[in-house]
């Protein structure tokens, strides 16, 4: 651990001085380098809203731990959110539909798919997770064992996530990307963001993983976290908002059990899969302006119901076909249960946060379970051969068809919801 002091110190050697110099000691209100929320675009909501609607969805869904309460004051009129617990600092102010429900949206139109394509007017976005290629290292999202081929999760996931578009597309829907292929998003590198990293070691030093690095080192993986997860989602985010104006998006991941120092990554026997809908902001989380303003723009967004529909839908298809036990994140302190199914858990990541419109996140195996390692390392086979005891397809056709049977079910089993989400953007 380093002291204040010392990072101080070095920050100045660094010629990072101006960033520095440009804080103050009170508390860092915007996680790194997140946009100043802009107030007004929440406006839209206003009086759409009941008092004890709200209350449920905070209360279900994005506050389970009760961090929020301290920000608010509510009366029969709305509700006031304050930056400081003292209440002195008022961010926004929502007025409630005026009686009960007046206000509130309808219920969806009823909308018949078409059997073949029921997919059809839905646009849905892809977010196959990380980088990948040169920058799958600093992002530490790869292994390898011996002389076998490194796994890599950013290649998984846009290999699985190409015969994904294919069978959504062939459903009817129209595709479109956050990004496809191993380049960034973002313009920015890891060497623009070295004020920005110095900054963030000195004002939230507190719980961040410090690895055992020199100080230059824990630096650099400063610059190189916000670069790959802040800069990297951000821009993503950009692209979803203010051009893509996706029905939905789909975040792709292989998930992983931690697999130790680089030179030693070892295999486990467990495997699990999430998916997570948006919510369970943590009291640390919500000291932050923009955090308390994505909180409310989800609430009022409403995409839960249709995040924990896909979620459910997907969950089912990794039951019945793979047979694979859901995640339990029961006293994480950082994701909650759903209620919607076993394998759905809300839980605050960036890229669930920063997108409009319902996102689910999904998780899939263990790349270092032995047996999904050994699938992955069998790589992209034509027909089926014998994995883990079982005739399998490979395994990005396996993860895509389990994906994309659920979207797909649940599109074919109730109405799309085409008027929860209005997409407000400016
Ligand atoms: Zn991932």
């Amino acid at each position: 651990m380093f002291s204040r002091a010392a990072l101080l110190f070095l920050g100045i050697l660094g010629g990072a001085c101006a960033a520095l110099w440009a804080v103050e000691d009170k508390p860092f209100l915007f996680s790194p380098l997140a946009e100043p929320p802009e107030w007004r675009l929440l406006d839209p909501y206003q009086g759409t809203i009941t008092r004890r609607e709200f209350e449920q969805r905070v209360r279900r869904i994005f506050d389970p731990w009760g961090g929020l309460g301290k920000y608010l004051t509510t009366d029969d009129e709305g509700v006031r959110l304050f930056r400081d617990v003292a209440k002195t600092e008022p961010l926004f102010q929502l007025r409630w539909a005026g009686a009960e429900g007046s206000q509130e949206q309808g219920p969806a139109p009823l909308f018949f798919p078409d059997p073949e394509k029921p997919l059809q007017g839905q646009v849905i976005c892809l977010d196959p997770g990380h980088i990948g290629g040169d920058w799958a290292d600093i992002e530490e999202r790869t292994f390898r064992i011996g002389q076998d081929r490194p796994v890599v999760e950013g290649e998984l996931n846009l290999k699985t996530c190409r015969i994904l578009a294919e069978r959504l597309a062939s459903a009817g829907a129209k595709v479109v990307w956050t990004h496809d292929g191993f380049s960034p998003t973002t313009a920015l590198r890891p060497n623009d963001l070295y004020p920005e990293a110095i900054e963030y070691l000195l004002q939230d030093s507190n719980g961040r993983r410090a690895p055992r690095y020199s100080l230059n080192g824990l630096i650099r993986w400063n610059a190189e976290l916000l670069f790959y997860r802040s800069a990297e989602i951000q821009a993503r985010a950009r692209r979803v908002n203010e051009e893509l104006h996706p029905d939905f998006t789909i975040c792709l991941h292989y998930n992983a059990a931690p697999w130790g120092g680089s030179g030693r990554p070892g295999l486990t026997t467990k495997s699990r899969v999430v998916l997570f809908s948006h919510g369970a902001y943590t009291a640390s989380e919500l000291v932050y302006d923009d955090q308390k303003f994505h909180l409310f723009r989800k609430l009022l967004e409403n995409c839960t119901p249709e995040e924990l529909d896909l979620g459910a839908a997907i969950g089912q298809q990794f039951q019945k076909k793979w047979g694979i036990a859901p995640e339990n994140y029961e006293g994480s302190g950082y994701a909650s249960a759903s209620g919607a199914s076993p394998y759905v858990w809300h839980r605050n990541l960036i890229a669930n946060r920063l997108f409009r419109g319902p996102v689910i996140f999904v998780e899939g195996p263990y790349m270092n379970d032995r047996t999904t390692y050994g699938w992955i390392q069998a790589g992209e086979y034509e027909g089926t051969r014998n994995i883990g005891g079982r005739d399998r397809q490979n395994i990005f056709r396996e993860y895509a068809d389990r994906v994309a049977d659920g979207v797909i079910e649940r599109f074919r089993t109730h109405a799309a919801r085409s008027t929860t989400f209005t997409n407000y953007s400016p």
